[in-house]
Protein backbone atom coordinates (compact mmCIF):
# COMPACT_ATOMS: atom_id res chain seq x y z
CA UNK A 1 0.00 0.00 0.00
CA UNK A 2 1.63 3.08 -1.14
CA UNK A 3 0.86 6.51 1.25
CA UNK A 4 -0.12 9.10 -0.62
CA UNK A 5 1.56 12.30 0.37
CA UNK A 6 0.05 14.67 -2.14
CA UNK A 7 -3.54 14.10 -0.68
CA UNK A 8 -2.56 16.21 2.05
CA UNK A 9 0.31 18.47 0.89
CA UNK A 10 -0.12 19.20 -2.62
CA UNK A 11 2.80 21.49 -2.31
CA UNK A 12 5.55 18.69 -1.41
CA UNK A 13 8.19 18.92 -4.11
CA UNK A 14 10.50 16.12 -2.98
CA UNK A 15 10.17 13.40 -0.72
CA UNK A 16 11.86 10.27 0.69
CA UNK A 17 10.85 6.53 0.59
CA UNK A 18 11.35 2.95 0.01
CA UNK A 19 10.77 0.78 -2.79
CA UNK A 20 8.76 -1.99 -1.46
CA UNK A 21 8.45 -4.37 -4.88
CA UNK A 22 9.25 -3.82 -8.45
CA UNK A 23 7.86 -5.08 -11.84
CA UNK A 24 10.64 -5.78 -14.33
CA UNK A 25 8.49 -6.60 -16.89
CA UNK A 26 7.03 -3.04 -16.76
CA UNK A 27 9.41 -1.19 -15.05
CA UNK A 28 7.66 -0.17 -12.63
CA UNK A 29 8.44 0.31 -9.19
CA UNK A 30 5.75 0.42 -5.85
CA UNK A 31 7.10 2.83 -2.94
CA UNK A 32 5.58 3.14 0.33
CA UNK A 33 5.41 6.60 0.51
CA UNK A 34 4.89 9.02 -2.64
CA UNK A 35 4.35 12.87 -3.62
CA UNK A 36 3.47 11.98 -6.85
CA UNK A 37 -0.32 12.18 -7.90
CA UNK A 38 -0.95 8.61 -9.59
CA UNK A 39 -3.61 10.09 -12.18
CA UNK A 40 -7.43 9.58 -11.11
CA UNK A 41 -10.93 11.32 -11.06
CA UNK A 42 -10.12 13.11 -14.35
CA UNK A 43 -6.90 14.55 -13.42
CA UNK A 44 -3.58 13.08 -15.15
CA UNK A 45 -0.29 12.24 -13.13
CA UNK A 46 2.91 13.54 -12.41
CA UNK A 47 5.81 13.33 -13.89
CA UNK A 48 9.48 13.37 -12.30
CA UNK A 49 12.77 11.89 -10.96
CA UNK A 50 13.00 9.18 -8.22
CA UNK A 51 16.94 9.39 -7.50
CA UNK A 52 18.47 5.69 -5.93
CA UNK A 53 22.24 5.80 -4.89
CA UNK A 54 23.21 8.08 -7.44
CA UNK A 55 21.39 7.16 -10.08
CA UNK A 56 18.28 9.24 -11.33
CA UNK A 57 15.53 7.89 -12.70
CA UNK A 58 12.75 9.32 -14.75
CA UNK A 59 9.46 8.62 -13.92
CA UNK A 60 7.36 8.63 -17.26
CA UNK A 61 3.78 7.55 -15.66
CA UNK A 62 2.49 7.14 -12.25
CA UNK A 63 -0.17 4.90 -12.10
CA UNK A 64 -2.31 3.44 -9.14
CA UNK A 65 -3.36 -0.60 -9.07
CA UNK A 66 -5.39 -1.46 -6.08
CA UNK A 67 -3.36 0.57 -2.98
CA UNK A 68 -0.26 0.50 -4.72
CA UNK A 69 1.34 3.42 -6.82
CA UNK A 70 3.39 2.24 -9.52
CA UNK A 71 5.84 4.37 -10.45
CA UNK A 72 7.29 3.89 -14.44
CA UNK A 73 10.63 4.22 -15.07
CA UNK A 74 11.86 5.40 -18.66
CA UNK A 75 15.54 4.92 -18.97
CA UNK A 76 16.86 1.40 -20.11
CA UNK A 77 18.93 1.14 -17.33
CA UNK A 78 19.10 -1.53 -13.84
CA UNK A 79 16.14 -1.24 -12.53
CA UNK A 80 16.82 -0.39 -8.44
CA UNK A 81 16.49 -2.92 -5.80
CA UNK A 82 13.54 -4.00 -3.75
CA UNK A 83 14.38 -2.04 -0.16
CA UNK A 84 15.92 0.53 -1.70
CA UNK A 85 15.98 4.13 -0.13
CA UNK A 86 14.64 6.99 -3.20
CA UNK A 87 14.65 10.43 -2.88
CA UNK A 88 11.44 11.66 -5.17
CA UNK A 89 11.32 14.51 -7.04
CA UNK A 90 8.38 16.10 -8.84
CA UNK A 91 8.54 17.68 -12.09
CA UNK A 92 6.88 21.20 -10.30
CA UNK A 93 5.77 23.34 -13.62
CA UNK A 94 3.64 20.30 -14.73
CA UNK A 95 2.13 19.79 -11.20
CA UNK A 96 2.24 23.51 -10.28
CA UNK A 97 -0.19 24.01 -13.70
CA UNK A 98 -2.53 21.07 -13.20
CA UNK A 99 -3.55 22.19 -9.27
CA UNK A 100 -4.31 25.53 -11.06
CA UNK A 101 -6.14 23.75 -13.40
CA UNK A 102 -8.05 21.29 -11.36
CA UNK A 103 -8.84 24.25 -9.09
CA UNK A 104 -10.06 26.08 -11.84
CA UNK A 105 -12.10 23.35 -12.88
CA UNK A 106 -13.98 22.94 -9.42
CA UNK A 107 -14.57 27.22 -9.41
CA UNK A 108 -16.74 26.13 -12.84
CA UNK A 109 -18.93 23.71 -10.88
CA UNK A 110 -19.26 25.99 -8.37
CA UNK A 111 -19.99 28.92 -10.33
CA UNK A 112 -22.80 26.68 -12.88
CA UNK A 113 -24.74 25.22 -9.99
CA UNK A 114 -25.08 28.41 -8.03
CA UNK A 115 -26.14 30.51 -11.16
CA UNK A 116 -27.88 28.27 -13.10
CA UNK A 117 -28.23 25.01 -10.70
CA UNK A 118 -26.97 22.59 -13.07
CA UNK A 119 -25.23 20.11 -11.33
CA UNK A 120 -21.88 18.30 -13.03
CA UNK A 121 -21.97 14.70 -14.54
CA UNK A 122 -17.92 14.35 -15.21
CA UNK A 123 -14.95 16.31 -16.76
CA UNK A 124 -11.11 15.71 -17.84
CA UNK A 125 -8.25 17.88 -17.64
CA UNK A 126 -4.55 18.03 -18.75
CA UNK A 127 -2.27 20.42 -18.28
CA UNK A 128 -3.84 24.17 -18.49
CA UNK A 129 -6.99 23.01 -20.05
CA UNK A 130 -10.09 20.91 -19.08
CA UNK A 131 -13.86 20.15 -20.22
CA UNK A 132 -16.61 19.30 -17.67
CA UNK A 133 -19.99 18.32 -18.43
CA UNK A 134 -23.68 19.29 -16.77
CA UNK A 135 -27.09 18.98 -16.65
CA UNK A 136 -27.50 21.87 -17.97
CA UNK A 137 -30.56 22.31 -20.46
CA UNK A 138 -30.36 26.03 -20.82
CA UNK A 139 -27.16 26.25 -21.80
CA UNK A 140 -26.35 28.49 -25.13
CA UNK A 141 -23.32 30.59 -26.72
CA UNK A 142 -24.86 33.83 -25.31
CA UNK A 143 -24.08 32.48 -21.61
CA UNK A 144 -20.77 31.75 -22.54
CA UNK A 145 -19.41 34.87 -21.45
CA UNK A 146 -21.02 35.33 -19.01
CA UNK A 147 -19.85 32.14 -16.92
CA UNK A 148 -16.26 33.40 -18.20
CA UNK A 149 -17.06 36.55 -16.77
CA UNK A 150 -18.29 34.87 -13.31
CA UNK A 151 -15.47 32.55 -12.97
CA UNK A 152 -12.93 35.13 -13.14
CA UNK A 153 -14.52 37.01 -10.54
CA UNK A 154 -14.62 34.19 -8.19
CA UNK A 155 -11.09 33.16 -8.98
CA UNK A 156 -10.05 36.16 -7.80
CA UNK A 157 -12.02 36.68 -4.83
CA UNK A 158 -9.37 34.61 -3.07
CA UNK A 159 -11.21 31.81 -1.66
CA UNK A 160 -8.99 29.23 0.56
CA UNK A 161 -9.37 25.58 -0.69
CA UNK A 162 -9.80 23.34 1.85
CA UNK A 163 -9.18 19.53 2.44
CA UNK A 164 -10.92 17.27 4.38
CA UNK A 165 -11.33 13.59 5.16
CA UNK A 166 -14.79 12.36 6.72
CA UNK A 167 -16.17 9.18 7.66
CA UNK A 168 -18.32 7.99 4.67
CA UNK A 169 -21.56 8.20 6.75
CA UNK A 170 -20.53 11.94 8.06
CA UNK A 171 -19.97 12.62 4.02
CA UNK A 172 -23.64 11.51 2.53
CA UNK A 173 -25.00 13.68 5.29
CA UNK A 174 -23.20 16.98 3.66
CA UNK A 175 -26.10 18.10 0.86
CA UNK A 176 -23.87 19.85 -1.25
CA UNK A 177 -21.64 16.41 -1.61
CA UNK A 178 -24.64 14.53 -2.29
CA UNK A 179 -25.60 17.15 -5.38
CA UNK A 180 -21.96 16.02 -6.76
CA UNK A 181 -22.95 11.86 -7.15
CA UNK A 182 -21.03 10.49 -3.99
CA UNK A 183 -23.45 8.11 -3.48
CA UNK A 184 -21.53 6.53 -6.92
CA UNK A 185 -18.41 5.75 -4.48
CA UNK A 186 -18.08 2.24 -4.05
CA UNK A 187 -19.54 0.51 -1.26
CA UNK A 188 -15.94 -0.14 0.53
CA UNK A 189 -14.69 2.91 0.55
CA UNK A 190 -15.02 4.17 4.46
CA UNK A 191 -13.72 7.44 4.57
CA UNK A 192 -14.16 10.67 2.12
CA UNK A 193 -11.78 13.24 1.21
CA UNK A 194 -13.54 16.36 0.23
CA UNK A 195 -12.45 19.67 -1.65
CA UNK A 196 -14.02 22.46 -0.57
CA UNK A 197 -13.49 26.22 -2.20
CA UNK A 198 -14.73 27.88 1.01
CA UNK A 199 -17.81 29.58 0.03
CA UNK A 200 -18.30 28.10 -3.34
CA UNK A 201 -18.35 24.71 -4.07
CA UNK A 202 -17.78 21.54 -2.33
CA UNK A 203 -16.77 18.07 -4.01
CA UNK A 204 -15.74 14.60 -2.80
CA UNK A 205 -12.43 14.43 -4.83
CA UNK A 206 -9.47 12.64 -5.25
CA UNK A 207 -7.01 15.12 -6.86
CA UNK A 208 -4.70 17.87 -6.00
CA UNK A 209 -5.58 21.74 -5.67
CA UNK A 210 -3.86 24.87 -4.73
CA UNK A 211 -4.51 26.62 -1.58
CA UNK A 212 -6.38 29.53 -2.78
CA UNK A 213 -8.86 30.32 -5.76
CA UNK A 214 -6.39 33.52 -6.33
CA UNK A 215 -3.46 31.29 -7.87
CA UNK A 216 -5.55 29.79 -10.64
CA UNK A 217 -4.81 32.90 -12.55
CA UNK A 218 -6.87 33.80 -15.83
CA UNK A 219 -9.87 31.52 -16.94
CA UNK A 220 -11.21 31.53 -20.42
CA UNK A 221 -14.52 29.28 -21.58
CA UNK A 222 -13.13 28.29 -24.79
CA UNK A 223 -15.66 26.57 -26.25
CA UNK A 224 -19.02 24.90 -25.50
CA UNK A 225 -20.73 21.72 -27.13
CA UNK A 226 -24.53 20.24 -26.82
CA UNK A 227 -23.84 16.42 -26.16
CA UNK A 228 -28.15 15.97 -26.03
CA UNK A 229 -31.16 17.77 -25.20
CA UNK A 230 -30.03 17.87 -21.45
CA UNK A 231 -26.21 17.30 -21.37
CA UNK A 232 -23.68 20.14 -22.05
CA UNK A 233 -19.92 20.61 -21.59
CA UNK A 234 -17.87 23.54 -21.36
CA UNK A 235 -14.70 23.83 -22.45
CA UNK A 236 -11.94 25.77 -20.06
CA UNK A 237 -8.28 27.18 -20.25
CA UNK A 238 -6.08 28.38 -17.81
CA UNK A 239 -3.51 31.47 -19.04
ZN1 LIG B 1 -12.06 17.55 -9.02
Amino acid sequence: MTELLCQTDSYLKEFDAKIVSVDAESRAVVLDRTAFFPGGGGQPCYFGLLTVNGTEYVVTKVKKKGADAFHYLGEDIDLPEIGATVRGMIDWDRRYQLMRTHTGMHILCGVVFRDYGALVTGGNMDVLKGRMDFEFETMRGELVREIEEAINIEAKKGYDVKVAVLPREEAFKIPDLIRTKINLLPEGITEIRTIEIVGLDLQADGGTHVQNTSEVGKLRVADYKSKGKINKRIYIEVE
